[in-house]
């Protein structure tokens, strides 16, 4: 179980992924000792896989967190391979051959990051890895120690997708995968100023968002993302989770406390396929500055709530950037929202996230 964004639907917005470089062309596929579809077989074989062993992990955690970076090693290609496998996805992730402008990228992304940040991930953040193919743009998992606790997290990107997006170009695509297109609709994510929107502005949003989910293992943030709702013991407090969620035992899925104001909330899915109307997007924005979610994303689970809150505080409140979504009707601005963390409705998340990284 992991969390992935960005699925599929790469071919659906017309982004071809282009050609695999030779090098890893020339990968072999590895062999999966379980029949397709014997799900039991495939999910032992994840949970015992090296690549969910802090022992594997342990030589990566020693370097410092700038260097814990690089094309996706063996195991981890086999351990994405069964994932996709188990999750229907046909996909074959191969380890990316990685320019050195684009290394250089994301060592500048993980520099730009405040010391704060970088130091919280110290013990637990066990690197990004790099593949083409991956079935996705982000990918977070988690491993554990010889005692079976989860101790920390990988994160796996798709460089052939990166490759092409500057930070404003991926956060508008992103933005607008909620809403189905129509004529005289359309809208604009800024997050980062003209002289500065460039591919590292991109991964280092996209790594901010995926260091978030890595940041919530084992700190009582929200329950945890390999359980089902129903499983959550009735007594384990979260106290970031429960200014915005309840669960829902009897369905066995998370609510939202604003669930009734906001009962589009339901229909936001990113990547996966839209169901809201782009005629919903002004209305959509509206009900969301009502909520203590900072951004639409934010509302579509407690763990990407989390994600979402730590990649929007860091980029906006410690880094000083911009965000801004502005939708449009034939060409005039009909709405315009930015992020929370200087109003009142978003306070108390904003204090755990000052605690967590001080
Ligand atoms: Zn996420």
């Amino acid at each position: 179980m992991n969390l992935r964004a960005a699925v599929v639907v790469l071919v659906a917005t017309g982004l071809s992924l282009g050609l695999p470089p030779e090098a890893a062309r020339a990968q072999e596929s590895p062999r999966i000792p379980c029949a397709a579809g014997d799900k039991p077989c495939l999910l032992k074989l994840l949970a015992s896989h090296p690549a969910r062993k802090a022992g594997f992990w342990n030589p990566v955690l020693a370097r410092p967190v700038a260097q814990r970076m690089g094309p996706a090693p063996r195991e981890l290609v086999e351990y994405l391979h069964i994932d996709n496998f188990a999750n229907g996805f046909s996909e074959k992730p191969r380890a990316s051959a990685l320019k050195d402008d684009f290394v250089a990228d994301v060592r500048g992304a993980i520099a730009d990051m405040p010391p704060a940040v970088r130091r919280v991930f110290g013990d637990t953040f066990a690197g990004v890895w790099f593949v083409d193919e991956l079935g996705g743009t982000g990918y977070t998992d988690m491993f554990r120690d010889g005692d079976g606790n989860q101790v920390g997290g990988f994160v796996v990107l798709d460089a052939a997708v990166l490759n092409r997006f500057t930070a404003n170009a991926w956060a508008t695509w992103k933005e607008n995968t909620p809403f189905k297109p129509a004529g005289g609709w359309a809208l604009e994510a800024r997050i980062e100023d003209a002289a500065q929107d460039d591919r590292r502005g991109a991964i280092r949003y996209i790594l901010l968002h995926e260091l978030g989910h890595v940041l919530s293992i084992n700190r009582g943030i929200h329950p945890r993302w390999d359980m089902a709702p129903g499983d959550v013991s009735a007594s384990a407090r979260f106290p970031f989770f429960e200014l915005s969620w309840t669960i829902d035992r009897k369905e066995s899925r998370y609510a939202s406390t604003f669930d009734r104001d906001f009962p589009m909330r339901r229909s936001i899915v990113y990547y996966l396929g839209a169901k809201l109307a782009a005629s919903d997007m002004t209305g959509a924005y509206a009900s969301l500055g009502r909520t203590n979610f900072p951004t639409l994303y934010a509302a579509t689970s407690p763990g990407d709530d989390f994600a979402e809150s730590f990649v929007s505080y860091v980029h906006t409140v410690l880094m000083k950037r911009p965000w801004e979504i502005t939708v449009r009707k034939d060409g005039k601005a009909v709405k315009t929202y930015r992020t929370c963390w200087e109003e009142p409705r978003c306070a108390a998340k904003r204090r755990i996230l000052e605690d967590l990284l001080r």
